[in-house]
């Protein structure tokens, strides 16, 4: 066997053996929370598209208008020819959506982040993240060359400490977080953050994936509680709740320019079709109209977690940590014999011995379903 094909199947056979081993499956999605897998048909709890948006058939009709308007790519970076008429219309939206001053659209959230954080940060600066914060941030993090610290997960006093220690050591430092974990559904202390980031001169970067959408009114994690918080980079994607694909910063007048000047993923990367671009617009402008709607996600996490016995959830996303990868695979199949798709997360998505079951809840799922299901994880996954 060639080196290159036993390097790889190796490195297979070590992941399947440590449960760790993943495989793409087809998955048929016919409407916002029905998906069809080997010839299946099941309620899905693992959709991040909360709103059922994906399939909206107004967003799909502003999808299908802006490929007959502009075409079906964009056909160069934005900053060549690629930047047509309807990224300035978002980003329009996104600013005064989140109240900031401007706005920058990216490829996606993953881009975003691995573009934003190497233009703030250099050799001579500090990165600190919640330990929990989103593989992406990580790798923008690394991309930056600076010094990368984590703090534990939520604990803003640990943050304290690493910045009282280590901020005269840096020319720049920058505070990142999840605004709503993904694996664990739990909201970022954003007003904390924002004052230690305050009293050290360092910068706060709140990544909004799973916020945008569904809290805080529809507007994300800034805004949860009827208060806004100034958090002065605002991050997101449009590929969840907003069922579309792209990535987004929300920051000031110069702060956005700079990123639309030094920013490489944004920079050396083809934008966005144009109908990806028009369906965001469509859900932003459905979202602000539907705040009830916006609501409903994290009503039925409620109602699903009040049901099962589990802590009360705060946002859409309802995490059951079971431990093992094994136990975490076998409690999926479990579920999906009952008719309910649970996909089973494992490390390194989540922490070694943290493999889990991760619930999340749209608009859309009857309730009497939610019910069923909640019955179920309590008297046979939790119990
Ligand atoms: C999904 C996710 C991203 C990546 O966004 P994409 O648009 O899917 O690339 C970034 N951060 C968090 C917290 C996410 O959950």
């Amino acid at each position: 066997m060639h080196s290159l094909d036993r390097f790889a199947q190796d490195k297979l056979d070590e992941l399947k053996r440590r449960n760790l081993h993943r495989s793409l499956t087809d998955t048929l999605r016919e409407d916002g929370i029905w998906v069809e897998r080997g010839g299946r048909r099941l309620l899905s709890f693992s959709c991040n598209d909360y709103l059922n948006l994906t399939q909206h058939p107004a967003i799909k009709q502003a999808a299908i208008a802006a490929i007959e308007e502009y075409g079906a790519g964009s056909g160069a970076s934005r900053l060549v020819t690629g930047n047509h008429p309807l990224y300035a219309h978002l980003e329009a939206r996104l600013a005064q959506f989140k109240r900031a001053e401007a706005a920058c659209v990216f490829g996606s959230g993953y881009l975003a982040n691995t573009g934003i954080i190497p233009v703030l940060i250099g050799e001579d600066g500090l990165v600190l993240l919640d330990e929990l914060s989103h593989a992406c941030i990580y790798a923008g993090a690394q991309l930056s060359r600076g010094r990368m610290m984590t703090f534990r997960h939520n604990d803003v006093n640990h943050a304290r400490e690493l910045l009282a220690a280590h901020r005269a050591e840096h020319d720049r430092a920058l505070i990142v977080t999840d605004g709503i974990f993904s694996m664990d559904g739990d909201l970022a202390p954003l007003a904390d953050l924002l004052a230690l980031a305050n009293e050290h001169d360092a910068w706060l970067m709140s990544d909004d994936a799973h916020g945008i959408g569904v809290v805080g009114g529809g507007r994300g994690s800034s805004f949860v509680g009827n208060a806004h918080m100034p958090v002065p980079l605002q991050m997101g994607t449009l590929s969840k709740a907003t069922g579309s694909y792209g990535g987004y910063l929300c920051a000031s007048a110069p702060v956005i320019e700079l990123m639309r000047n030094r920013a490489r993923t944004l920079i050396y990367s083809t934008g966005l079709p144009p109908a990806s671009v028009a369906a965001a617009i469509a859900a932003l402008d459905l979202i602000e109209r539907e705040p009830g709607y916006a609501a409903l996600p994290v009503q039925k996490a409620k109602a699903f977690t009040r049901r099962a016995g589990l802590p009360e959830a705060q946002s859409p996303i309802v995490p059951i940590v079971i431990g093992d990868e094994e136990a975490a695979l076998a409690a999926s199949q479990f579920l999906e014999s009952e008719g309910y798709l649970v996909v089973a997360i494992r490390p390194p998505t989540v922490p070694a011995g943290t493999a889990r079951l991760r619930l999340t809840f749209t608009a859309q799922h009857p309730d009497d379903d939610i019910g069923r299901l909640a019955d179920i994880v309590r008297d046979k996954i939790v119990a």
